[in-house]
């Protein structure tokens, strides 16, 4: 039996892990939950699960939880104190981090450094802490296994590789709701009409940042830390139809990719039961039959410049990947909130990543010290109404 830590679990990936766990009660079981203002929901949660601790980062609805769950065994925490704890209790035997955003990086430094298994959805943790996260993971000894479907599918493609060079990784992407539009056609996209991704059923911030294609080049830098791979032999591919999930090229010009259906529940189970692969409870399989073509294009980089922008701020390196995150989480909350335009997404990156003080390896406190001044450095711009 193995116990699950759910860092974010009223969210997209949190709801679809308790599904999995649910399914497979013989083999994952749940000691902790953690979300952050959404008690209704956890208190169902707990009702279901009876974990140990279920931790709310809002201190009010920590306080209105530990009322309505007083008849439970379950211990309410709040704030990042409850977070690190939680990441790094004993009962915990792996850790699925699913919170959005920076937030998530402490507690996922907590969990590693307690020697936890981590299952990581949360990208952003990597993208700004790559460089600290990878190396400490691999001294604690402890397996980093991706949740993000593409680099699921990477790992699975590399699954038996037998010591051997990967030449290329291709990234595929769906190119999301305005692939083919220019930038003159976007200028009066509303949050509405960016929230609807073709393939996919996400949360907000990972959908805007789909059809930004922030969220691919955030995935590049992920990639980069994950599998180790330099920027030059990262590759990103649109794949309109999202049946390939993602790529591997090998030095003989082999290329190994996972296929299926876009359903998050596979890379979820295949992280948390890994290497073991079981049914999935209410899962499609892809019917070779029915699907008429798997096409492959270039992304169009002159009109969806989260891409290229990403690629520039992780070749810089040093806390360049966090000032180019931390004012993408802005931007798009700005956004969402229809405080500011669809395109001004990336012109608040392109002002934050030239304007913000560059420091070559950050710590830990750095790249939190950075994302409060690109906070401030974009606090006039992103209250525009
Ligand atoms: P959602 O917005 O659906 O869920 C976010 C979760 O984080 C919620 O449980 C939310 O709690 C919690 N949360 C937010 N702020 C805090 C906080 N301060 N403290 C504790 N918990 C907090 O996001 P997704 O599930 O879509 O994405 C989660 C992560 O997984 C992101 O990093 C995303 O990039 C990544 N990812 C998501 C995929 C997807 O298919 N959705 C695919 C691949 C990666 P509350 O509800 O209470 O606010």
């Amino acid at each position: 039996m193995k116990n699950v830590c759910l860092l974010g679990s009223t969210g997209s990936i949190g709801t679809q892990t308790l599904k999995v766990i649910a399914a497979h009660p013989d083999r994952l079981g749940v000691c902790a939950l953690a979300a952050g203002r959404n008690a209704e929901l956890v208190e169902k949660q707990i009702r279901q699960f009876h974990p140990l601790y279920a931790v709310m980062y809002d201190e009010k609805a920590a306080a209105g939880l530990k009322t309505a769950v007083a008849d439970t065994n379950t211990l309410v925490l709040s704030g990042m104190e409850g977070l690190e704890f939680i990441a790094s209790c004993p009962e915990a035997d792996i850790v699925l981090g699913a919170i959005v955003g920076m937030i998530g990086l402490k507690p996922t430094i907590a969990a590693i450094k307690a020697g936890k298994d981590i299952a990581l959805a949360n990208k952003e943790t990597l993208v700004c802490a790559g460089h600290i996260i990878m190396p400490l993971a691999k001294r604690m000894g402890v397996k980093l296994l991706p949740v993000d479907s593409e680099h699921s599918a990477i790992f699975q493609s590399m699954d038996k590789q037998h010591g051997n060079r990967i030449e290329k990784i291709l990234l595929t992407a769906s190119g999301g709701p305005f692939r083919g539009r220019k930038a003159s056609e976007l200028v009066n996209v509303r949050p509405e009409d960016a929230l609807k991704h073709p393939n996919w059923s996400m949360g907000a911030k990972i959908t805007i940042d789909s059809s930004t294609m922030v969220n691919k080049g955030l995935e590049v830098i992920e990639a980069r830390w994950l599998f180790d791979v330099d920027y030059d032999r990262i590759q990103v591919v649109i794949q309109p139809q999202s049946v390939i999930h993602s790529m591997v090229e090998f030095d003989d010009g082999a290329v190994i990719a996972q296929l299926g259906t876009p359903d998050m529940k596979l890379p979820i189970q295949y992280a948390l039961l890994y290497p073991d692969r079981l049914p999935i409870q209410g899962g499609s399989k892809l019917d070779f039959y029915s699907i008429s073509s798997i096409g492959f294009e270039k992304p169009d980089m002159d009109t969806f410049r989260g891409l290229p922008l990403a690629y520039e701020a992780g070749r810089r390196g040093g806390n360049m990947p966090t000032i180019f995150n931390a004012a993408n989480e802005l931007a798009v909350a700005a956004f969402l909130a229809k405080k500011i335009g669809y395109l001004d997404i990336y012109d608040s990156i392109e002002y934050a990543c030239s304007h913000a003080t560059f420091i070559n390896d950050p710590d830990i406190d750095e790249v939190l010290l950075t994302q409060e001044e690109v906070s401030r450095l974009l606090a006039g711009r992103l209250s525009e109404v």
